[in-house]
């Protein structure tokens, strides 16, 4: 079961990368291949998964929940523990009592940072809400989309956002392998949903010699941003993700990053050019 779990997991990412696709590039967007992938993914399910996986799409892209601390992560109903015990034993496919979405167990990197509060007395703003001096990387040594998001993830951990970050570095690759997430522009937004408990976190490096993403628009990115995002603010995540775009299509913004050396420089480059983007 936990094989169509992981098909289900991989068929929603496919529709959530076609989602990115449409916030980035709007009506002009090539969907055709992404398209086939999808329908060749749907096909083989099983009669009755596919029938669940149909009816839970039509209401929600977000059709799979993890589970996080005995809740459900998309709509935080507590789960009984027979349910628990039945989404990790993995028999079945076990739909939330609250929101009806299929439940799974989260086996990959945990976020082991603090929840961000509403109430506290400084509220951050803008981009400050995501990210942080010490998640800036203005010079990335690697060469490949692997060495390099393995340099962010490691970052992560070390600001102690997350637990694991070969963990993370293996599921972002993974995602990068169903469908690259360069989009041109020498820009790259590799990430791994399902990183629950936390808020969604943006680890920001440059490279400058460039590295080969792969994505829509084949090409070398300079300019990467690694995001782990918590699946109920997925919604959201396209929003940043097109904020970011228009920052970083600038030429002047794309320069300055280049041209940043310190993590403290590269901070402000992006504080500046996301001020209007990202709210
Ligand atoms: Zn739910």
């Amino acid at each position: 079961m936990r094989s169509i779990i992981n098909h289900l997991i991989q068929l929603q990412e496919l529709t959530l990368i076609r989602d990115e696709q449409r916030s980035i590039k709007g009506a002009s967007a090539d969907l055709s291949e992404l398209n086939k992938n999808i329908d060749a993914m749907t096909q083989s399910l099983s009669p009755e998964a596919r029938a669940l996986y149909t009816r839970l799409y039509k209401k929600d892209h977000i059709v799979l929940a993890p589970t996080n601390n005995g809740c459900c992560s998309m709509c935080g109903m507590k789960l009984a523990i027979s349910q628990l015990q039945s989404v990790k034993q993995c028999n079945a496919l076990t739909p939330c009592p609250g929101c009806a979405r299929v439940l799974y167990d989260p086996t990959g990197a945990k976020w082991v940072a603090d929840s961000p509060k509403r109430s506290e007395g400084e509220r951050k703003v803008g981009i400050a809400r995501f990210s942080s001096p010490a998640l800036m990387i203005p010079d990335l040594k690697g060469s490949t989309p692997e060495e390099v998001i393995a340099e962010l993830t490691n970052c992560l951990q070390e600001a102690h956002f997350i637990d694991n970050a070969d963990k993370l570095t293996e599921a972002a690759i993974a995602r990068e392998t169903i469908f690259g997430t360069g989009i041109g522009h020498g820009l790259a937004f590799p990430h791994v949903r399902g990183i629950e408990g936390g808020g969604l976190a943006l680890a920001f490096g440059v490279s400058k010699k460039g590295v080969p993403f792969g994505g829509a628009k084949e090409g070398l990115a300079h300019i990467i941003f690694f995001s782990t995002i918590p699946t109920a603010v997925s919604a959201f995540y396209l929003k940043l993700l097109a904020g970011l775009t228009d920052s970083f299509v600038k030429e002047s913004n794309a320069k300055a990053a280049i041209e940043a050396t310190t993590q403290e420089e590269l901070w402000k480059v992006l504080t500046k050019a996301t001020r209007y983007s990202v709210k």
